[in-house]
């Protein structure tokens, strides 16, 4: 059955996760990314094989918006590349998110190597 995962990236972590995604891009293929509005607006322009629908920005409420995909079982992963070296403007979100994802045992990522660890599990 084909796996739906979430990506996220805040703030100077956006470069990382489209790196990211490039670095899986052929094992992505087959996958249904949907992701946050800026970050799925850069994942499409640089991997425009993949499949990637986009909910809101985040800070519009693009985090609530997968969160409650997390809580309908919609999601099979979380990738969220959360930017611990900003100040706190997301801090709310990251909680929201994080708290979802433990609660409903997804599996979720916040860096490049766990992000490796969730995609051998999910694939
Ligand atoms: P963005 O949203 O991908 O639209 O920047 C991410 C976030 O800020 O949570």
């Amino acid at each position: 059955m084909t796996k739906t995962i979430a990506l996220v990236a805040h703030d100077a972590r956006k470069d990382a996760l489209v790196e990211w995604v490039g670095r899986h891009a052929g094992r992505l293929v087959g996958i249904m990314i949907v992701a946050t509005g800026t970050t799925g607006g850069r994942i499409r322009d640089a991997h425009g094989r993949l499949s990637v629908t986009t909910v809101k920005s985040g800070p519009l409420g693009g985090d609530q918006q997968i969160g409650a995909m997390i809580a309908d079982g919609k999601l099979d992963g979380l990738i969220f590349f959360v930017d611990p070296l900003s100040p706190m403007p997301h801090d709310v979100d990251i909680k929201a998110l994080l708290r979802l994802a433990a609660v409903y045992d997804l599996p979720m990522a916040t860096s490049p190597t766990t992000a490796d660890a969730v995609l051998d599990y999910l694939l």
